[in-house]
């Protein structure tokens, strides 16, 4: 009972952080180029736009759809920078987040996503290498070693180890 409780406050990384302290945290992760497609204005706009919905929590979908009005992009061209753009921030929020609730890093945790006909050949790589659970700088660790191995070209944040990645950090109970 007690596990299960704790896997589905997982679900909530809101926890233990103030709204603004998510946003702070949320500005210090986003991406500062330009999206390929986009003038510096448009990229601008759309990421106030992933900002402003970041505390409200809002679905993907929500945010395609203001996102349109924003930038005349094919619907995958949006959706992979939205997709990208927001991975990074709520991962950088679920590891400040997962440090205040584990300060001596003694939990263990996996590289959790869909296993389907889209998962990347890194994220396989970092499954399989976390599949025992890992303390938390080691899945960091992993997630780059892994996104630089298999595409060099890749800039990346922390947590984001390709363009558009369905994986998220999640608890490993033994
Ligand atoms: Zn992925």
């Amino acid at each position: 009972m007690g596990k299960m409780l704790r896997k589905a406050n997982l679900k909530t990384p809101t926890k233990y952080l103030t709204p603004n302290q998510r946003l702070k945290l949320a500005r210090q992760s986003i991406f500062s180029g330009t999206f390929a497609g986009l003038s510096r204005l448009q990229s601008q706009q759309l990421r106030q736009l992933i900002l402003a919905n970041i505390n409200r929590q809002a679905s993907l979908s929500d945010i395609m759809e203001a996102a349109k009005k924003i930038a005349d992009l094919t619907e995958s061209q949006l959706e992979s920078i939205i997709r990208t753009e927001r991975h990074e921030i709520l991962m950088t929020i679920q590891e400040q987040r997962l440090k205040l609730l584990d300060p001596e890093d003694e939990n263990l945790y996996t590289w959790l996503g869909p296993s389907d006909s889209r998962t990347s050949a890194v994220c396989k790589s970092i499954k399989r290498r976390t599949g025992n659970g890992v303390h938390l700088d080691t899945l960091k660790q992993i997630v780059e070693e892994e996104a630089t191995k298999h595409n060099p070209k890749w800039v990346m944040k922390d947590w984001t180890p390709h363009p558009s990645c369905r994986h998220t950090i999640s608890r490993f109970y033994r």
